[in-house]
């Protein structure tokens, strides 16, 4: 057995004849052209002529239409084959872009059928004197034929064969094959309407690193392009799912907020959705979306679909969080800040206040550190900043929260002790720190710190009057010689007994 094979432009010698099988040869060659060849427009130029020479009629035309109002059509004449010269219209005045006063009854019904998709036959001289019978007349035409294109449920605009020679009465097989002809223009004009939004949405795809989705409202299903949720091709691009399925996609602690923004958005009509989300992939990670989108309603205000984009907004959440991070934390030792601890401190105030928990802090100042800087400079000071928050971790309990409150100074919050727990802490953190030497290069630093204590004495205070007794303290136990702990209370009676000498200063003693 031999399989031939061929192009369809060669098959059939019937071709020229103008029997069906030419007229369906016409159309399969044309198919292949407008699909995979030549496509828009260049392809129905070719159509037009294939059909027009297999049909043997004058002229094969087709008529855009562009507006349509109850009492206005505007048509542009844009696609012509004439078998002859004499039968050429495309150009002259009445057939480019024209509009027309939709006035007569015959012409209304006319449009009315052709936008119900319906074909239409005329053979001059068998109509009725009058306004039709007249404009066929006027462009010699003795029999036409006309088929609706349809493009997405509308009427796009009509293929047309005027016959100058022939009162022809076309068959029904020849009306439904040329109709199949109708659909491969409205293919053509659907493929070339895509390619031209898909160009658009590559553009803007690539400027805003975003996908689509839409939930239809009769369906209640959810569509959305599969890069949004799929790292590897899929059988279709075109994915569906349930809404539930849909939520799964969504990171479980953003569900309920997403919900939550979705019916806010609804009942309070607003014109744009805007909301961040965590989505799953399926590798198993997770992408930071903006969802950006509204309501598409119907003409009685019944909402159809709800449709946007899905801006990729990883960079931006990162930032987000470096900046949050960096409002909280110290850049050299990636400890706590002078605002992140008073902000732990108030918290901490009014727990106490609440349940009647102690709580106590200490003031760390390391002791000479400027000559540290100053003998090994400030790369090593950095270092054993650095290094000295590492000590401090080793000696503090969990609970207990260490910050960096500028310079050398250092604040340790220590929830839940009472005056002892928080000396036993605070002298074990002076011990492990002078214990403990920092080696750089062949060099051994040793370091020392004083410590300022403050326990919470149950009484209402703020912040700023617990650091300004440990402050107090902390002054002390320097005055007193570096390297040891003294409490506020000791430190008022220090106060006290260098106030007794004060007449001693004076000079009065
Ligand atoms: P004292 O025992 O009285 O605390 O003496 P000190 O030399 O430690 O004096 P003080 O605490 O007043 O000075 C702190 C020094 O810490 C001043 C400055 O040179 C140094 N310093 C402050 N911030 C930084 C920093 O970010 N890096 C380094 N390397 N040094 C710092
Ligand atoms: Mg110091």
């Amino acid at each position: 057995m031999v399989v031939e094979t061929g192009k369809f432009d060669s098959l059939g010698a019937s071709y020229e004849t103008g029997s069906n099988a030419g007229l369906l040869l016409a159309i399969a060659r044309s198919a292949e052209d407008l699909t995979s060849g030549k496509g828009w427009p260049d392809g129905v130029h070719d159509l037009l002529e294939s059909l027009g020479r297999v049909t043997g009629v004058s002229r094969v035309w087709i008529f855009q239409t562009i507006s349509l109002t109850d009492t206005h059509i505007t048509q542009n004449y844009t696609f012509e084959w004439a078998s002859a010269p004499k039968h050429i219209q495309i150009g002259m005045p009445m057939f480019s872009m024209f509009t027309s006063l939709i006035d007569r009854p015959e012409y209304r019904d006319m449009i009315e059928s052709r936008k119900r998709g319906e074909w239409q036959k005329v053979i001059t001289c068998h109509t009725e004197p009058g306004w039709l019978r007249d404009n066929q007349e006027v462009q010699k035409i003795k029999s036409m034929l006309t088929i609706p294109v349809m493009v997405e449920d509308e009427w796009w605009g009509t293929l047309g064969f005027d016959d100058c020679e022939r009162e022809y009465d076309w068959t029904d097989v020849e009306i439904a094959l040329l109709k199949t002809a109708g659909y491969l223009i409205s293919n053509a004009v659907l493929r070339d309407r895509l390619s031209a939004k898909r160009k658009q949405f590559d553009i803007m795809k690539r400027l805003t690193e975003s996908s689509t989705w839409a939930y239809d409202f009769r369906t209640g299903q959810i569509w959305c392009s599969s890069e949004l949720i799929h790292s590897v091709p899929t059988p279709t691009d075109n994915f569906r799912m349930s809404v539930r399925e849909g939520l799964r996609q969504v990171h479980p602690d953003d569900r309920k907020a997403l919900l939550g923004a979705i019916r806010d958005f609804i009942a309070k009509k607003k014109d744009v959705f805007r909301h961040d989300v965590r989505l799953l992939t399926d590798c198993g990670g997770l992408r930071w979306v903006e969802m950006i989108g509204n309501i598409r309603r119907s003409e009685n205000g019944k909402p159809e679909q709800f449709a946007g984009i899905a801006v990729d907004i990883r960079a931006r959440k990162q930032e987000e969080e470096r900046l949050r991070e960096e409002a909280v934390t110290d850049p050299l030792t990636g400890v706590m800040n002078r605002r992140m601890f008073w902000r732990k401190l108030q918290k901490q105030i009014d727990h106490s206040m609440d349940v009647g928990e102690p709580f106590a802090v200490l003031l760390l100042d390391i002791d000479c550190f400027k000559g540290l800087n100053d003998k090994f400079g400030h790369v090593v000071g950095d270092q054993a900043l650095r290094n000295f928050t590492k000590i401090c971790y080793r000696a503090m309990r969990k609970q207990d929260l260490l910050a960096r409150l500028g310079g050398d100074e250092f604040g340790v919050l220590l929830p839940g002790v009472d005056a002892e727990l928080a000396r036993d802490i605070g002298e074990r953190l002076r011990r492990y720190v002078v214990g403990t030497p920092y080696f750089f290069e062949s060099n051994q630093v040793l370091m020392s710190t004083s410590v300022g204590l403050a326990v919470h004495d149950g009484q209402l205070t703020t912040p700023d009057r617990i650091i300004e007794r440990a402050d107090i303290a902390l002054y002390t136990a320097k005055k007193a010689g570096r390297n040891c702990l003294i409490s506020a209370e000791e430190a008022n009676c220090m106060v006290s007994f260098d106030a007794d000498k004060v007449p001693d200063k004076s000079g009065i003693v």
